[in-house]
């Protein structure tokens, strides 16, 4: 027994927000995220209950036709979320962005990656912003 693919997309979308349950008994799954070194990932989500268990990653994403670059207003909007001290949300995908910040003599650069739909971007912020 497995889940269908329809329900596996439910559970991949659930995932990445907060925490998926399983769609045949409602019991919360255990979700384990791993990110690869080429940049793609291995999303597992197991049933504790029921014992239904799949592997899924960026090229089984429901949503990959929509993934498409972020524009500039969205980079904007994410760079400044991190200065506020905010996580940004991815908005293609609304995955929570990685965010790397590097600080040079000339300023900061702030690096943004996007762990499910692999975008990623980097913006230097002059000093004294
Ligand atoms: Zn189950
Ligand atoms: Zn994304």
């Amino acid at each position: 027994m497995s889940w269908t693919t329809k329900q596996c997309e439910q559970i991949l979308e659930h995932a990445w927000h907060d925490s998926a349950v399983c769609p045949v008994d409602q019991t919360t799954l255990q979700v384990r995220l791993a990110e690869m070194m080429s940049g793609d990932y291995r999303l597992e989500a197991t049933c504790p209950k029921c014992g239904r268990h799949i592997t899924l990653g960026r090229e089984k994403d429901p949503r990959r036709s929509a993934f498409r670059l972020w524009t500039a207003e969205e980079i904007g909007a994410m760079v400044d979320a991190t200065l506020q001290g905010k996580v940004p949300k991815c908005p293609v995908c609304s995955a929570g962005i990685h965010v790397k910040e590097n600080s040079l003599a000339t300023g900061t650069t702030i690096t943004l990656q996007c762990p499910r739909c692999g975008c990623h971007e980097e913006r230097e912020i002059a000093r004294g912003r």
